[in-house]
C-alpha cells in the first residue's frame, strides 16, 4: 500500500509509486500494465516506445498521392468481408475521412474483421492507390484513436509494446501524464561534462522526445542517449566481468614449447591452414598465462575447428592436465571420439567418451577415473559432462558448437584445483556486434579460410514440378557411388506424431523412388546405441541415404555424402540451413543440395533465396541477422542475458563501437567504479547484469 501519512516522499519513493495509482491508470488497468513488465511510475517513464507513426505526411483523400507513403484519420463507415473463391477472401473497410472516403482492404485476412466497428476513429497509414473512383490502401497499418481530434496532424506519435485491451491512445495517455508528473524526479546518471563530452542530450531533455518527438532531430538525438546509455551498460558489465576474471582466478600456464609443439603436429595428417595456424598461435598465447583463457573459435562448417581443439587439449595435457570436449548432441560426441581415436592412436593419451547410455557401474567407473586424473581427454555431451563429472585435474575445457548453450552454463564444471582455461568453438559465423554484446567477455579467432581441394555445393531451390527430376539426379549419384541425405523438420523432438510422419517419408522413400537403395533412419527420439549404430553404418557406407531430422544439423562428418534433398525448407532457420548444408561439402566431390519449400512469408522467401545465392556463412550470418535481428539469430534469453529495451544491433554498431571504447577507458581509470562520478551508473550495472554475468559486489 501507498503510504498515506502526511510524509514529504523522497523523489525515489515517488518514482516508485505503483502504476495502479498513476493519472488514468485504475486497478483493471494496471493488471494490464503489470503484463507489459510496467509496475512503477518510473517503468512507465522507461517504456520506450517500439516504433513510431509519423504523422508528418497525415492528409485529406482529396490531396492523397498514388504509391507514397501517407495517413489518413477518419471514421469506420462500412466493413465488408467477402469470399473470391476457394479459401480466399477480401476484407474492405470504408471510411469516411476530410475530403472523401477511403476504402482500406486485406486479402486472405479475414481475422482482421474483428478489429474494427462502424462509428470507429482509426487512423490508415500505407500507400494509397486509386481504383476507378476510389482512393484504396491495401494492408494499411492501423490504429484506432480516441476521438477525432486526439492527435494533431504533423506529429510523431509513439507505438508501443502492446497488449491485449490496451490501445496506444491510451497507453500514450498514460505515459504523458507520468512524464508529466514524474519526469522531473529522475536524477542524471552522467556528470555534466561527460555528457557534454560525448555529445548526450541530458536525461531530462531526452525523456520526452523520446516518447513525443517534436521532429525526427530530436527522435535521433533523444534515441542516441537511451541506445548509448544501455549499450554502456553492458559493455561496463562486461569489462568488469573480464577484469575480474583476469585478476582473480589463476589457471595453470600451459606453454606450447617448441618440442611439444612439434610432437602435437606431427600426430596431423595434414599441413594445417594458415586460419587454422593463426587460431592455434592465439591459443597457445592464451594458455601460456595464467589468466584463464576465454576463447570463442568460430569458422564455417569444414572450416577445420577440430584439430585446432585437439592441438589444446594436447597442450594441456603435454603438461599434466586434463582436457574435456563437449558436445551439444550425442551423435557429434561420438564423432569426436573416432576423431581422437584416429588423430590419437599412436600416442599415450589415456581417452575416454561419456554416454548417456552407459551402464551405471561403467559411468563410476569412468568417473572414479577422471576425478582420480587417471584420463587425460574426456568427450561427452554438455549434459552428461556437466551433471556429475569431477574433475581431478582440470586444464581446459572445450565447448563445441556454442551457440546452443548460454552464457551462464560455460563455467559450471567442478573441478579440484586452479581454474581451467575455456575455448567454445561455433560454426554460426557470429557478426561482430553480436560477439562483442552477448559473448563481450571472449575473445575471439576466426578461421576464414577452409582446407585445400574443398569442392562447392551447388544449391537449388526447386519447384514441386521439378521433384521428379531431382530424384533421377539424385539416384545417379548415388549409382556413381556417392551418399546422401534426406532431411525433414521436426519441430519438436519429443513429439511421437513427428517422429511418426518422419517414418512415413521414409517408408515412401523406401517403396518409392528409392527403393532400389539401402536407407537408414535417424532422429532425436532413438537411444544413443540405435543413434551410433545408424551413423556407424552411414559412414562405413552400408548405408546409402540417411533419412534423417536435423540431428545432422552439427558437425556430422562423413565425406563421401554429397547429396542432400531438404523438405519443408521454410521451417528452417537460415543458419540451421547452412548448417545442414554444410554436411555435403567435406571430401572432394561437388555437393548437391535441393531445398523444397513453401514460403508463406516475405521473409521466408527471402531466407531461402538469401540460403541458394551464397555458400559463405560469414555473409548468410550478416543476412539472417538484418531480416531477424541478433535475438532471433542466438536466441538472447538462451544466453542468460537480458534483452535490450532499446538498442538495436543490426542499427547501432557505431555506437556499440563507442560505448565498447569509453566502457574501457572508465574501468581501466576506475577499475570497481568506486569514484562518486560514477555510483549511478555502478548500480545500473549491477541490476541489469550483476545477476546475468555472475558479477558479486563489484569492487
Ligand atoms: P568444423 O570446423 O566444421 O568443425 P571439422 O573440424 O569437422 O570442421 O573438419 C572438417 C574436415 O576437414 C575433417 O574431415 C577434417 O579432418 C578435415 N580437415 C581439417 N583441417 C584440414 C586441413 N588443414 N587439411 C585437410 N583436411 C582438413
Ligand atoms: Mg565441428
Amino acid at each position: 500500500m501507498r503510504d498515506m501519512s502526511t510524509r514529504k516522499e523522497s523523489p525515489a519513493e515517488q518514482l516508485a509509486t505503483p502504476v495502479q495509482f498513476l493519472q488514468g491508470v485504475g486497478p483493471r488497468r494496471a493488471e494490464l500494465l503489470e503484463r507489459l513488465g510496467l509496475h512503477t511510475a518510473r517503468d512507465v517513464l522507461f517504456f520506450f516506445p517500439r516504433d513510431y507513426q509519423d504523422l508528418t505526411d497525415l492528409r485529406p483523400v482529396d490531396q492523397l498521392e498514388e504509391g507514397k507513403l501517407q495517413s489518413v484519420r477518419g471514421t469506420v463507415e462500412e466493413i465488408e468481408l467477402r469470399d473470391i473463391g476457394v479459401g480466399r477472401s477480401l476484407l474492405g473497410v470504408l471510411v469516411r475521412a476530410h475530403g472523401g472516403h477511403l476504402r482500406a482492404i486485406w486479402f486472405n485476412q479475414p481475422f482482421m474483421q474483428k478489429r474494427f466497428f462502424v462509428g470507429q476513429n482509426v487512423m490508415l497509414s500505407g500507400k494509397p492507390k486509386l481504383n476507378g473512383l476510389v482512393w484504396e490502401m491495401a494492408h494499411p497499418r492501423v490504429e484506432t484513436l480516441a476521438d477525432e481530434k486526439e492527435e494533431p496532424p504533423g506529429r510523431i506519435l509513439p507505438v508501443y509494446p502492446a497488449t491485449e485491451g490496451l490501445q496506444q491512445w491510451q497507453l500514450r495517455r498514460i505515459v504523458r501524464s507520468a512524464l508529466e508528473q514524474y519526469a522531473d524526479l529522475l536524477d542524471e546518471v552522467f556528470p555534466a561534462e561527460y555528457l557534454e563530452g560525448h555529445q548526450l542530450w541530458p536525461l531530462r531533455r531526452a525523456l520526452p522526445e523520446i516518447h513525443f518527438p517534436s521532429d525526427p532531430d530530436s527522435l535521433e538525438q533523444a534515441r542516441r542517449r537511451f541506445v548509448y546509455q544501455e549499450l554502456l551498460v553492458l559493455q561496463l558489465a562486461l569489462a568488469v566481468k573480464r577484469q575480474q576474471q583476469q585478476t582473480r582466478a589463476k589457471s595453470p600456464r600451459l606453454e606450447a614449447t617448441a618440442k611439444i609443439d612439434a610432437r602435437i603436429f606431427r600426430l596431423f595428417p595434414f599441413e594445417l591452414t594458415s586460419g587454422q595456424r593463426r587460431a592455434i598461435g592465439e591459443i597457445a598465447a592464451d594458455m601460456a598465462s595464467p589468466v584463464p583463457m576465454s576463447r570463442l573459435l568460430q569458422g564455417d562448417v569444414g572450416s577445420g575447428k577440430t584439430v585446432v581443439a585437439v592441438y589444446a587439449m594436447l597442450l594441456a595435457v603435454a603438461h599434466g592436465y586434463q582436457a574435456v570436449l563437449m558436445a551439444p548432441t550425442e551423435v557429434l560426441a561420438r564423432q569426436h571420439s573416432l576423431t581422437l581415436e584416429k588423430l590419437l592412436a599412436a600416442s599415450h593419451v589415456r581417452r575416454a567418451q561419456l554416454t548417456g547410455g552407459m551402464s551405471a557401474k561403467d559411468r563410476r567407473e569412468l568417473l572414479e577415473k577422471i576425478t582420480a586424473g587417471e584420463l587425460d581427454v574426456v568427450v561427452g555431451t554438455h549434459a552428461v559432462i556437466q551433471e556429475d563429472v569431477e574433475f581431478g585435474r582440470l586444464g581446459l575445457v572445450v565447448i563445441d558448437e556454442q551457440h546452443k548453450f548460454g552464457v551462464r552454463q560455460r563455467a559450471a564444471l567442478r573441478h579440484a584445483g586452479p581454474d581451467p582455461h575455456y575455448l567454445v568453438m561455433t560454426a554460426t559465423p557470429i557478426p561482430r556486434t553480436v560477439t562483442l554484446t552477448l559473448f563481450g567477455d571472449l575473445d575471439v579467432s576466426t578461421i576464414r579460410d577452409s582446407p585445400p581441394g574443398r569442392q562447392k555445393v551447388n544449391t537449388y531451390l526447386t519447384p514441386e514440378s521439378d521433384r521428379e527430376k531431382w530424384w533421377e539426379f539424385f539416384r545417379k549419384k548415388l549409382r556413381e557411388g556417392r551418399q546422401g541425405y534426406v532431411v525433414t523438420p521436426l519441430v519438436d523432438e519429443s513429439d511421437q506424431l513427428n517422429v511418426a510422419s518422419l517414418e512415413e517419408t521414409y517408408e515412401s522413400l523406401a517403396n518409392g523412388c528409392l527403393e532400389d537403395f539401402r536407407l537408414g533412419l535417424i532422429h532425436g527420439r532413438m537411444r544413443p546405441e540405435e543413434k551410433d549404430a545408424v551413423m556407424d553404418d552411414f559412414r562405413r557406407g552400408q548405408i546409402q541415404v540417411l533419412v534423417c531430422t536435423s540431428v545432422v544439423e552439427v558437425g556430422v562428418d562423413v565425406a563421401n555424402a554429397t547429396l542432400m534433398t531438404i523438405e519443408s525448407g521454410e521451417r528452417f532457420g537460415l543458419a540451421q540451413l547452412h548448417q545442414l548444408r554444410g554436411r555435403i561439402s567435406r571430401g572432394g566431390f561437388p555437393g548437391f543440395c535441393a531445398v523444397f519449400a513453401d514460403p508463406q512469408t516475405d521473409e521466408s522467401q527471402k531466407r531461402l533465396d538469401a540460403f541458394v545465392s551464397t555458400t559463405d556463412g560469414f555473409r548468410l550470418a550478416e543476412t539472417d541477422f538484418a531480416l531477424r535481428g541478433p535475438g532471433e539469430l542466438l536466441g538472447t534469453r538462451q544466453h542468460g542475458l537480458p534483452p535490450f529495451r532499446i538498442a538495436d544491433l543490426a542499427r547501432d554498431a557505431a555506437l556499440l563501437d563507442e560505448a565498447r571504447r569509453d566502457a574501457q577507458q572508465l574501468v581501466t581509470a576506475d577499475p570497481g567504479l568506486a569514484s562518486p562520478d560514477h555510483q549511478r551508473l555502478r548500480r545500473m550495472v549491477l541490476i541489469r547484469y550483476g545477476e546475468a554475468l555472475d558479477l558479486g559486489d563489484v569492487g
